[in-house]
């Protein structure tokens, strides 16, 4: 089935701004790996960002699984947010906190802010994450603080950080802008080969230098 639709979707921003216009696509389930190439300023993120309303569209429909997701708010929101694993291009880790705490606050899903991460963590949940680091190859890392590891190596935690949540959809927006070529080589792999074992459907922003580089 369809997991998200755009209708007629625009965005325009409170200053004017056009960041989308007239968008239709759809976009299935079950393991599509779509990715967005273009100039910067084209509207990528905007894109992606409408997906869990960290942005606004002003006009048309957005639906994620049948719902609009336009009309959401509150606890509506987060609990679409649940459902959406998302990587930034600049981590967005809690840089004093260690790799396997913020690993194991992935399951909390994406709030906005990772503040509420509680310091008792479970067996279960400590096992998870340790499995989900091993996936990435970054499992050696455990107990170091994020801000210690490189670029390559903090974004490869925000996927096993993702995948903890385990999503319905991953969301990646310019997941490698900050990363040289055999670094962001190596993280498209990951998103690759998470997206083929794991069914999730992925979303990927890049710009056109970085298709370059694959
Ligand atoms: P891309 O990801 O392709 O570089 P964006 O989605 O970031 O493009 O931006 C699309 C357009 O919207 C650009 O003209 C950009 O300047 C503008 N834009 C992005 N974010 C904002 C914002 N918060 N306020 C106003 N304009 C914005
Ligand atoms: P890259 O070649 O990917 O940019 P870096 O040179 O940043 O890698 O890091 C190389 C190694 O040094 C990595 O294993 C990383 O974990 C470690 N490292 C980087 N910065 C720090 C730091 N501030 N404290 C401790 N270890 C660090």
């Amino acid at each position: 089935g369809v997991l998200i639709e755009f209708r007629e979707l625009s965005l325009i921003y409170p200053n004017g701004t056009e960041g989308l216009r007239n968008i239709n696509i759809k976009i299935n389930e079950g393991g599509e790996f779509v990715v967005i190439v273009g100039l910067s300023g084209a509207g990528k993120s905007t894109f992606i960002r409408s997906i869990n309303r960290l942005v606004t569209p002003t006009n048309g429909a957005l639906l994620v699984e049948n719902e609009d997701i336009l009309k959401l708010k509150g606890k509506d929101l987060r609990r679409l947010r649940t459902k959406i694993g998302m990587i930034f291009q600049s981590y967005n880790l809690v840089k004093r906190s260690t790799v396997i705490k913020n690993v194991i606050s992935g399951r909390l899903g994406y709030t906005g802010t990772f503040k509420s991460i509680l310091n008792i963590f479970s067996k279960e949940d400590k096992l998870l994450a340790y499995e989900n680091l091993k996936r990435v190859n970054i499992e050696e890392k455990l107990y170091n603080r994020a801000d210690e590891l490189s670029g390559g190596q903090q974004q490869r935690v925000s996927i096993a950080r993702v995948l903890t949540q385990k999503p319905k959809l991953i969301l990646a927006d310019e997941p490698v802008a900050s990363l040289d070529p055999p670094t962001s080589h190596q993280v498209m792999k990951y998103l690759k080969q998470i997206n083929q074992e794991d069914n999730i459907t992925t979303i990927v922003n890049l710009h056109f230098i970085d298709m370059a580089m694959e």
